[in-house]
């Protein structure tokens, strides 16, 4: 005991700058001492309030591994998931699409049966059993499943049904209870495949390798059905403003995803960006609650710092994330009002024209004459009005 207490003052000196460093020793081992730190696996927190009495729960509900064409196992995804902040996540491979089957399928080349046929890493519109192989498309499931237990994280078992872009589109569904019955050489009727299991329908990056939003014959046709649930108005760093409006009039929930396939390390963390995230607005995140709340759209897309939903309900998080205090009323009945930001959001508040941050952890004071009201708009937050952006006017 007492030799630790040495090595951690005279460690901690050196390394003066480091008020945090603490070196201990392991008990027995007279010749290394080790850091506490090296051990801490620290969860990000992305702090937000309630709204309406439900917990904004964080989401992603758009991730690839390794059983697709994603760059890490399921186990890690789960991990980094909770490492982000989130409380819940969707691992939804390509159906069609697996080139890390081949490279998985390689390293087990010597005991392949005689005569297998080649492993297609193109869109094949094949399911994996005629190419001569049977995958089981459930496992990233299961396995991200089995290693959220030790984090508290909701997977919601997925699949991409992913065909041209151009004409047919790309399509997460979510919920589904088994994977390997979901393709058909027809998409739409894949489609109605995972709604049969109960699935809820997400139109993923409607933008896509697109250069206009006009609706394409499938994509009227699937919407007709009432077959989609949901739309990405944002994915990775793609954002589809005039997709607001369309969600709204199909009665669709707004969502934000990364559709990570490498790490969210390297496309946000390290840029100092929080990763995409749907949030959902639920009791708790236990899967049917998170289903129901996706279908009542409950939704709120965040990327990159924006925010999209429906106008109701993105007036009440911004109403609840800043706080309005007035602690001066001068001479002439003007009031002095500070704007408290006791989230992880930043705002860009419009006053007439002339637009300024109200950053996360911080608040600015504002003043309002006798009789008027405070009124902005929120230049970050886009909902499906005239405007675009929701427009406040507060009485104090
Ligand atoms: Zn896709
Ligand atoms: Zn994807």
């Amino acid at each position: 005991m007492k030799k630790s207490l040495i090595i951690i003052a005279a460690i901690a000196a050196i390394s003066g700058a480091n008020a945090q460093s603490i070196y201990y020793q392991d008990k027995g081992n007279v010749d290394m001492a080790r850091h506490t730190l090296r051990k801490d696996v620290l969860r990000k927190e992305f702090v937000l309030p309630k709204v309406n009495g439900y917990t904004v729960y964080k989401s992603d509900l758009h991730s690839h591994t390794m059983f697709s064409d994603g760059h890490v196992t399921p186990e890690y995804r789960v991990r980094e998931a909770w490492i982000d902040g989130l409380d819940i996540l969707a691992v939804t491979e390509h159906a069609e699409y697996r080139p890390m089957e081949r490279s998985m399928m390689d390293y087990l080349k010597g005991y392949l049966p005689e005569g297998t046929a080649p492993i297609n890493n193109v869109v094949s519109d094949k399911p994996a059993d005629n190419r001569g192989i049977l995958t089981n498309l459930n496992l990233s499931n299961y396995k991200a499943t089995k290693a959220a237990e030790s984090y508290g994280i909701t997977i919601i078992p997925g699949i991409e049904v992913t065909r041209t872009p151009e004409t047919i589109g790309h399509y997460n569904a979510l919920f589904i209870e088994d994977a390997n019955t979901i393709y058909d050489a027809d998409p739409a009727t894949a489609i109605r495949n995972a709604r049969a299991q109960g699935a809820l329908i997400m139109h993923n990056h409607p933008g896509w390798r697109r250069t206009s939003l006009e609706m394409t014959e499938f994509e009227k046709t699937v919407y007709a059905e009432e077959l989609i649930d949901g739309v990405e108005i944002m994915n990775g760093s793609e954002f589809y403003p005039n997709v607001v409006k369309r969600a709204k009039e199909n009665k669709l929930f707004m969502a934000a995803n990364t559709d990570i396939h490498s790490t969210t390390a390297m496309d946000y963390n390290n840029q100092g960006e929080q990763r995409n995230m749907t949030l959902i607005l639920a009791k708790n995140a236990s899967l049917d609650t998170i289903k129901e709340a996706l279908k009542k759209r409950r939704t709120i897309a965040y990327s990159y710092g924006t925010i999209a939903g429906d106008e109701e309900l993105i007036k009440d998080f911004i109403m609840a994330c800043i706080e309005f205090e007035v602690f001066n009323t001068d001479k002439n009945g003007r009031k002095s009002i500070r704007m408290i930001n006791n989230t992880s959001m930043n705002f860009v508040l419009n006053f007439g024209g002339n637009p300024v941050q109200l950053r996360s952890f911080t608040s600015r004071n504002t003043s309002v004459g006798k009789g008027k009201k405070l009124t902005f708009t929120v230049e970050n937050a886009w909902v499906p009005t005239e405007s675009q952006h929701p427009e406040f006017e507060i009485k104090f």
